[in-house]
């Protein structure tokens, strides 16, 4: 995987000397033609975080936006990787679930906002990261075996919004005269995260104790700040997530914890399906235990990360109710 990448990023490398001799890239600012800061995403959630923060004074774009398929096998084509050349700032989720993000090669100022490091409190995370620390960036700083640390940053709520202050200080560098509008912003945003913080405390307040099963460690951040346990078999999630066939032991085991009703809701990412989960879906529906589902990236209609999480955190809400209401 790791050759892979460094491969993709050779190619990309020429394809882009190529760009810069026919003079199709845009000069070194990282700026847009209409004085906007240019943000790249490596996926529309973290573009939306960006887009909350940066408002009408940060020109947004996300490479992966599809509501279907999988985000961790996404491989960047030459026009994505020419996106995060020309961008001044880029936000990425980091611990290598976007890793063409990290070796993609960057404008030697772009202020590089990396959420995974952010969470595990790295603080050289958003310092500039020009082409000429990536070779050493990347290899050497995840020593962590894959599965190791649940890379969704996605659903961990307070390195989201720490992500957009980050998010705020590197468009305030960009772009000094929009400081205060970057920085009510985020504190705009931060506001609905408390919200969401709120109700997440109200389902730990009224469910305590419950198990939950994921058919991926999606969810996992969300889940603990719910108070919730999930029980699924480690070896179940992580063969899940990474495309490969669990155990028969360990399938056996999360059928019995399901058909048996020994969670109160199955947590299903629609967008790592496989013939394993779609017989977990059917055990659950059949032993009546609620589904939550949940993306990793926006389902369709979905365009705020807010909206998203908010009916996240609702259908999981539902879902605890109707299972209370059905085991008494
Ligand atoms: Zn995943």
């Amino acid at each position: 995987m790791a050759t892979w990448s460094r491969l993709l990023g050779v190619t990309t490398a020429l394809t882009l000397a190529i760009g810069v001799a026919a003079g199709c890239s845009s000069d070194d600012s990282g700026m847009t033609s209409d004085g906007k800061v240019a943000v790249v995403a490596s996926t529309n959630v973290w573009a939306s975080v960006a887009e909350a923060v940066g408002g009408e004074h940060a020109d947004v774009s996300a490479l992966y936006t599809s509501a279907d398929g999988d985000p961790h096998e996404f491989e960047a084509n030459a026009k994505d990787t020419a996106k995060v050349a020309d961008a001044g700032v880029v936000v990425l989720n980091g611990g290598h679930y976007d890793a063409y993000m990290e070796s993609a090669p960057k404008n030697s100022d772009a202020i590089v906002i990396n959420a995974f490091d952010i969470m595990e409190g790295d603080e050289h995370s958003d310092e500039h990261d020009g082409n000429d620390h990536d070779s050493g960036h990347d290899e050497g700083d995840h020593s962590h075996a894959p599965g190791a640390v649940n890379e969704h940053v996605f659903y961990n709520l307070t390195a989201v919004g720490e992500v957009a202050n980050r998010i705020a200080n590197a468009l305030s560098e960009k772009d000094p005269a929009n400081e205060q509008y970057f920085r009510d912003n985020a504190g705009a945003f931060n506001d609905q995260i408390n919200e969401l913080h709120a109700e997440l405390a109200a389902i730990k307040a009224a469910n305590p104790g419950a198990t939950v099963a994921q058919t991926e460690p999606l969810a996992g951040y969300l889940l603990a700040e719910a108070g919730l346990d999930d029980v699924t078999p480690a070896g179940l999630q992580d063969a899940v997530e990474a495309g490969q066939s669990p155990s028969a032991r360990d399938v056996a085991a999360t059928h019995e914890l399901i058909s048996g009703r020994g969670v109160r809701a199955l947590i299903y990412n629609t967008q790592a399906v496989d013939d394993g989960t779609k017989a977990l879906l059917a055990i659950a529906d059949k032993a009546g235990v609620p589904v939550v589902d949940l993306t990793e990236t926006f389902p369709s209609g979905v365009t705020n990360y807010i909206d998203w999480q908010r009916a996240n955190v609702e259908a999981l809400t539902s879902a605890l109710a109707a299972s209370a209401n059905s085991t008494r």
